[in-house]
């Protein structure tokens, strides 16, 4: 077998991107957008001594489970892997997935698939979205996404993971453009205006937020743009980021109002958030709500709980937490993060929840040796790389009865399970949540209890 080759091949398994996996010859090859159980046409366009890669160019008989993608561009956006499956199929492959890695990396033999929280409907739940804006070959001002690993922008406005509302709002701002012939920013030349366009909706509270991110500090006959914007229902905060750097960051620090609030505010249960165009936000604040409920039920408090929240974030899980603990300290990077954490609680007259910016891998053994600190419960929600092994340390002196593990990364959640396996801690439970529909990620939650001396 070699690169050029057209070879026909059964799809056995899915990758952890999402891409199919068959065998020829005897050698695995991996196919982006072949689905389990697909028999497929296929072009070698890359081979290594034992695996390679190649191209699907037809699907000669489909998989049960292979559906038609509902958007168009599923293939060309690239930012939902699994569109071409059917949901209960995204679901399986994303609880075969953790349970994989619980058990191949992080040595829990015994482990069962974990239930998966899928979505009612898996469609329009995210609520922040952010578009890019730019000119074709035409010149014409066009907005969409990016093609995969590209910055050409394929115009569409309507992307199903988004709120309707999202089309309206593009549709406007390309009209505005095309009256007034404002100009997209050029990356390249580092010209031109409207760079992106950020969009999210209170799912709770209907409130719009529209953040125009600029090369400059305004747009011409920003008025009229303000008059039709407000059209909208919800319509709520419309500002203006200002980013003149050349560069890939989206936004740049600088805020102007321009009409209404500069926040919007939604719910997750009963926790009222306020959330400005740079604040991080749960973008699916529907299972974003189950996640922490699961999490919450692990942490199984009964009310003088002391509770640490590490990479707490806005302070999601902390003010959820602190309705049922003695006292909940929350752990994070991210100065504005804090900043955030504390606005929200004070909103919801939430007193029992303290703050601290750092590292926690830092903070923790800091507090650890000077003030002695301890805790019942500590709940983690790290990035993608997990935990800092001095945060792990650390948490395993302070002797926790639970530690609850939110995880995004069910690789790095494994092996951070594996070393608090070898240091006094068992996983009881295992739950993994669905927050990204279409998409390859998944979320899991895990409680692991102080094994008994
Ligand atoms: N639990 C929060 C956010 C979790 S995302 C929520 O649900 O809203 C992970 C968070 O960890 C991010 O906010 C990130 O800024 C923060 N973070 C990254 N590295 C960190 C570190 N070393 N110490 C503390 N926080 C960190």
């Amino acid at each position: 077998m070699k690169k050029d080759d057209i070879i026909e091949l059964t799809i056995e398994d899915l990758g952890i991107d999402g891409e199919g996996i068959g065998k020829a010859d005897g050698m695995a090859l991996f196919v982006k957008d072949a689905v389990v159980g697909d028999w497929i046409r296929a072009k070698i366009m890359k081979m290594k001594k034992n695996y390679g890669y190649a191209r699907l160019l037809e699907v000669l008989e489909p998989s049960p489970v292979r559906c038609t993608p509902r958007c168009e561009f599923a293939r060309q956006c690239g930012g939902c892997q699994l569109q071409a499956m059917t949901y209960e199929a995204q679901l399986d492959f994303k609880a075969k997935k953790v349970w994989n890695h619980l058990t191949r990396i992080g040595g829990l033999t015994d482990l069962a698939v974990p239930e998966i929280i899928g979505m009612e409907d898996p469609w329009r739940y995210r609520n922040k979205a952010q578009f890019p804006f730019g000119t074709d070959k035409e010149g014409n001002v066009v907005t969409g996404f990016y093609a995969a690993r590209s910055h050409n922008i394929i115009p569409c406005t309507e992307c199903w993971l988004g709120v309707e509302e999202n089309r309206e709002i593009l549709e406007k701002i390309l009209a505005h453009l095309k009256k007034f012939r404002i100009p997209a920013y050029d990356e390249k030349t580092g010209k031109g205006l409207l760079r992106h366009v950020l969009i999210r909706k209170g799912f709770t509270t209907g409130e719009v937020m529209v953040c125009l991110i600029l090369n400059g500090k305004t747009m011409p006959k920003m008025e009229q743009l303000v008059e039709s914007l407000r059209e909208i229902p919800g319509m709520t905060s419309i500002t203006i980021n200002v980013n003149t750097k050349n560069t890939n960051v989206i936004m740049g620090t600088e805020m102007i109002s321009v009409w209404g609030r500069d926040y919007i505010t939604d719910y997750i249960g009963n926790i009222k958030y306020q959330i400005s165009p740079l604040s991080f936000y749960q973008v699916n604040p529907v299972q974003t709500r189950k996640l922490y409920e699961t999490a919450l039920e692990y942490a199984d408090l009964k009310g003088n709980e002391t509770v640490w929240d590490l990479y707490c974030g806005i302070g999601t899980i902390s003010l959820f937490l602190a309705q049922k603990a003695g006292k909940v300290y929350g752990v994070e990077i991210v100065p504005e993060a804090i900043a955030d954490a504390k606005v929200n609680a004070k909103l919801n007259g939430i007193t029992n929840a303290e703050f601290f910016v750092g590292k926690a891998e830092e903070v923790l053994p800091e507090k650890y040796k000077n003030e002695g600190i301890y805790a019942d419960v500590i709940v983690v929600d790290p990035p993608r790389k997990g935990c800092d092994l001095a945060a792990l340390e650390t948490m395993v002196k302070m002797h926790p009865e639970r530690i609850v593990y939110v995880s995004c990364d069910s690789a790095t959640l494994a092996r951070d399970v594996k070393w608090l396996g070898e240091h006094g801690y068992e996983v009881k439970k295992v739950k993994a949540c669905d927050m990204f529909p279409g998409t390859v990620h998944v979320e899991t939650v895990c409680l692991l209890s102080r094994k008994a001396q």
